[in-house]
């Protein structure tokens, strides 16, 4: 139930996969029953980790196995629908060189599901955000480009998400998707930050950007940029967050 992603000029730090991991903190207010994060590399490695249960178990398994450090991340909590809480269900969700994180439902995800099979892509969970992943990998393979493949398939979608993906050959690179479920950009100085909730990155920066209704951002160490799901540019209401939460 919460999503966060990172991007950041800093070459392979820490700080992508810490701000990720203080973002889910901060939104477990909202439940979850699984959590996870995908890292990559400058170098175009994608690492993930992902347990049922509390975010300690997450934080346990990166100490035991930890992961190599990155300039992009992205961070879920997951609240089950498709696929009890198991490690293998938890996000993110691989196909070939993407990862994919998601909040909601995707109600047409058996009949595209089968349609895959057919084709021969083989499934490893039992959610609906799997086949989101592979549909989003296959697009990209025909596009080469990230933001495209993310929009050509959230117009493939129905349902409710906020859908994030990296993939290996965009290292500083994070994508986001939208549609009757909330995702914020968090705007920094050389960093950029996305979350379900401005509490995600509320005390690295107060500049916002509310995506409107399906709406695609693609979020570099630099840059922001917002399309709809034809791919053409579109506007997102930019505020400062006056709350205080950042205690
Ligand atoms: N429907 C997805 C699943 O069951 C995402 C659930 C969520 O919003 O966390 O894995």
């Amino acid at each position: 139930c919460g999503i966060v992603g990172y991007v950041g000029s800093q070459v392979a730090s820490d700080r992508p996969l810490d701000v990720v991991l203080e973002g889910l903190r901060r939104l477990e207010y909202r439940g979850y029953d699984s959590a996870g994060v995908a890292l990559v590399s400058p170098e175009g490695t994608l690492a993930t980790a992902k347990k049922a249960g509390k975010l300690a178990n997450l934080v346990e398994e990166l100490d035991l196995r930890p992961l190599p450090v990155s300039t992009a991340a992205i961070g879920h909590t997951r609240w089950a629908t498709h696929g009890g809480p198991t490690d293998v269900n938890a996000h993110p969700h691989v196909a070939g060189k993407l990862a994919v994180i998601h909040n909601g439902i995707v109600e047409n995800f058996a009949s595209l599901k089968a349609g895959l099979e057919a084709d021969g892509v083989r499934f490893t969970s039992e959610t609906d955000t799997e086949v989101a992943a592979q549909l989003i990998a296959r697009a990209y393979e025909t596009t080469g480009d990230l933001t495209s493949a993310m929009a050509s398939v959230a117009r493939t979608l129905h349902g409710t998400f906020t859908l994030l993906a990296v993939h290996e050959d965009a290292p500083d690179v994070v994508v986001g998707a939208r549609h009757d479920s909330p995702l914020v950009v968090g705007i920094g100085d050389g960093e950029n930050f996305l979350g379900s909730d401005v509490a995600a990155f509320i005390s690295h920066t107060r500049e916002a950007l509310e995506l409107g209704q399906d709406q695609v951002v693609t979020i570099t160490p630099t840059a922001v940029t917002v399309t709809d799901f034809d791919g053409q540019p579109a506007q997102a209401r930019r505020y400062t967050v006056d709350w205080d939460a950042a205690a």
